[in-house]
C-alpha cells in the first residue's frame, strides 16, 4: 500500500491526562513523555503534506488526552480550513466545559468518548477520577446538541464492568443519547499488563453475550460495535478496527522529544492467530487474538468458522 491511498492521520498530541485509568495502554509511553505536546507548527505541517498525499480524515486520540493540547482548537481548524473530516477519541472532561464545548463540537464529525461505566461508582472506579462520571455525562448531552456530531461511548471491558455491560449499553444509547456503543475488549498492554489474567474476560463470554447486546442496541435505535474481539467471539457486531493511517507520534531521541511519523496498515496490538485459524472462513477479515490470551487462556474459546 503506498502513502497516496491511506487517508486518515493518527496523530498523538498529548502525553497528560487528567484520569488514571486502571486499563490504560498508554501508560508507559505517557510516562516518558507527560508534559510534551505534538508542536502546532509540525502538527499544521503535517497535516498539509499528508492532506496532499490524499488524507481526508484527522483522528485526534491515542497516547494522553488530546483536549489537553494548548492548540486543540487551532490543530482542528487547521484540519477543517484544508477539508478534513475530524474524529476525536477522548475521556470527555473538557467537553463537559460549556465554553470549550461551544468553542470545539462544531469543527467535530465524530466524538468518541469514554464510558465505563453506568454509575458514577463504576466508572470512577475505573477512571480514578472523582467527579468524572458527571462530566461525561454533561460531556455527552454537550455533544448531542449538535446533530451534525456523530457520537460513540466508548467502554473497555473488563472484569471490573461485565456484569454491567448491559446497563452500559443501555445507558450510553438512552441516557447519553450516543448512536453507537463500543465495546473494547480490554488490551494487555501497559497498566493492563500485569493483572492482565484476573482482568480479561473470557472470550466464550464474548460470544455468549454479544447477540443479545447487538439486539438490545438496535432495539434503542442505536448500534453495537466491538474492538479487538476475534470475528468468531463478536456475534456479527460492527468491527471497530483502525483502518491503514499516518501514525504521528513523539519519541524520545537521545533525552529530547521528537516527532515520528509511520505508516500502520493494521493496529494489531499484538494480535495473532490460533493454528486452527488456518481453517475458519474468516481467516482473511479477523485480525485474531491477543497473543497474551492465547499464552494465558489457550484457544479453546475460539469457534473456527466453517
Ligand atoms: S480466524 Fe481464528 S480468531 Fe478469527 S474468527 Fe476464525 S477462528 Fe476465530
Amino acid at each position: 500500500m503506498s502513502d497516496k491511498t491511506v487517508r486518515t492521520i493518527g496523530m498523538n498530541t498529548s502525553y497528560d491526562c487528567q484520569q488514571s485509568c486502571v486499563f490504560c495502554s498508554e501508560s508507559d509511553a505517557n510516562a516518558l513523555l507527560r508534559g510534551h505536546f505534538l508542536p502546532l507548527k509540525d502538527a499544521v505541517r503535517i497535516l498539509l503534506t499528508k492532506r496532499e498525499l490524499g488524507a481526508d480524515r484527522l483522528m485526534l486520540g491515542g497516547g494522553g488526552e488530546p483536549t489537553l493540547h494548548p492548540d486543540f482548537v487551532k490543530i482542528l481548524q487547521a484540519a477543517k480550513r484544508l477539508g478534513l473530516k475530524t474524529w476525536v477519541v477522548s475521556n470527555g472532561q473538557r467537553f463537559a466545559e460549556p465554553s470549550f464545548a461551544a468553542q470545539t463540537l462544531p469543527l467535530l464529525d465524530e466524538l468518541v468518548l469514554s464510558l465505563h461505566g453506568d454509575t458514577a461508582k463504576l466508572h470512577e472506579s475505573q477512571t480514578r477520577r472523582r467527579g468524572s462520571f458527571l462530566k461525561i455525562v454533561e460531556a455527552f448531552r454537550h455533544a448531542a446538541e449538535l446533530p451534525s456530531v456523530n457520537r460513540t461511548a466508548l467502554a473497555v471491558v473488563s472484569r471490573l464492568n461485565w456484569e454491567r455491560v448491559e446497563q452500559i449499553v443501555r445507558f450510553g444509547l438512552e441516557r447519553c443519547r450516543a448512536q453507537q456503543v463500543c465495546l473494547s475488549n480490554l488490551a494487555p498492554e501497559g497498566r493492563a499488563q500485569q493483572a492482565y489474567k484476573d482482568l480479561a474476560v473470557p472470550l466464550a463470554a464474548w460470544r455468549e453475550r454479544l447477540p443479545a447486546l447487538k439486539s438490545l442496541a438496535r432495539s434503542l435505535g442505536g448500534s453495537l460495535a466491538t474492538q479487538f474481539v476475534p470475528l468468531c467471539c463478536s456475534g456479527g457486531a460492527l468491527d471497530f478496527d483502525l483502518p491503514p493511517f499516518h501514525c504521528i507520534y513523539m519519541i524520545k531521541i537521545d533525552g529530547k522529544p521528537a516527532v515520528a511519523d509511520e505508516t500502520v496498515l493494521h493496529d494489531d496490538r499484538k494480535r495473532v492467530k490460533a493454528p486452527l485459524c488456518g481453517d475458519c472462513r474468516k481467516n482473511g477479515a479477523c485480525a485474531g487474538v491477543y497473543e497474551r490470551y492465547l499464552e494465558i487462556f489457550g484457544a479453546s474459546e475460539l469457534a473456527l468458522m466453517r
